[in-house]
């Protein structure tokens, strides 16, 4: 018996491994075109394995140009040797301004020294954002080796206002009423309250989880949205939903956001749609452009990994 749904589970798990497999596919194929096109997808988020691709595509490649930068600028680039204080072999590497990544969960400064290998001089937690944006800021100050920055999160605004406050350096609550109700009108006014409190604090845009907020209503995500464009801040999503399933398809979700920022005006980013799109990761991307075409601010980003993400933890008792 448990050996049976031990297959039946690991079937599921193929099955979804399978479409994220799929979804990456489709985004690597098109990724080059569209980032051309349309710059839908940014040297940002497709770093890894978009970056040389979009270099290719966006800017001039300099193979065997010598670089001098003064003050931390570019200052010249010359096919002929150049003399400068400090010499730099840089055989074999890009010479590029630093990266900027929108989705970095880990802010401690082990992560940090990871982004800087990466390339990356700002890192940002955007797709959440962190519980307490002054607190946030106040634990980077002097300590951060990259440029850092939160957006203000929806999630945790929702959780301190259904009387659940998430503890600084944690991005979702455990499933409960905070996550799975719905708020009511008064609810939700004090959710945009917190959220204008934490924009003041210095949010750089509003974080939502809506797949681990569940209980949100349409109404309430629009007026998030609303709240955003107030403040003409961008809106980063974690859609509702995945799959190709109805009523709750990847279709559905991004259809929701997509909707969200036509009514509000607010800027909206999409995060990881290749994984909440799986299967229909072109589909969704024709929506973003679709979108975009009719005037709207809307973008995406899609992982340079097929796995997303994971961590070791110890449990404290
Ligand atoms: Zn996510």
């Amino acid at each position: 018996m448990l050996e049976q749904q031990r297959l039946r589970s690991d079937t599921a798990n193929a099955a979804r491994a399978e479409e994220f497999r799929e979804g990456d596919k489709q985004v690597g194929r098109q990724e080059e075109q569209i980032a051309h096109a349309s710059n839908i997808i940014t040297p940002v988020i497709a770093r890894k394995t978009a970056r040389q691709r979009l270099i290719r595509t966006r800017f001039t490649i300099y193979e065997f140009a010598t670089y001098s930068i003064t003050n931390g600028k570019i200052a010249r680039i010359s096919a002929e040797p150049l003399a400068g204080e400090r010499v730099l072999n840089a055989k074999g590497l890009v010479v590029a301004p630093g990266f900027i990544d929108l989705h970095q969960h880990g802010q401690d400064v082990d992560s940090g020294r990871v982004k800087v290998f990466d390339g990356v001089t700002t890192a940002l937690e955007m797709e959440i954002g962190s519980p307490d944006v002054a607190a946030f800021l106040k634990s980077k100050q002097g300590q951060s080796l990259v440029n850092y920055g939160s957006s203000a999160s929806h999630v945790a605004a929702r959780a301190l206002i259904f009387g659940a406050p998430l503890p600084e350096g944690t991005l979702l609550p455990a499933a409960g009423p905070a996550t799975d109700l719905p708020a009511t009108a008064e609810q939700i006014q004090k959710i945009e309250d917190r959220l204008r409190h934490e924009l003041d604090a210095g949010g750089l845009g509003v974080g939502m989880g809506i797949q681990y907020t569940p209980g949100a209503s349409r109404l309430e995500v629009i007026q998030m949205f609303r709240l955003a464009a107030e403040r003409s801040v961008p809106v980063f999503v974690h859609v509702r939903s995945a799959g190709r399933v109805e009523p709750g398809s990847s279709i559905e979700a991004v259809s929701e956001v997509i909707g969200a920022a036509a009514v509000s005006g607010a800027s909206l980013h999409i995060v990881h749609i290749n994984s909440m799109c799986t299967k229909d990761s072109l589909e969704c991307l024709s929506m973003v452009a679709g979108a975009r075409a009719r005037g709207l601010d809307v973008t995406a980003e899609a992982y340079p990994y097929t796995a997303g993400m994971t961590f070791i933890r110890i449990e404290q008792s």
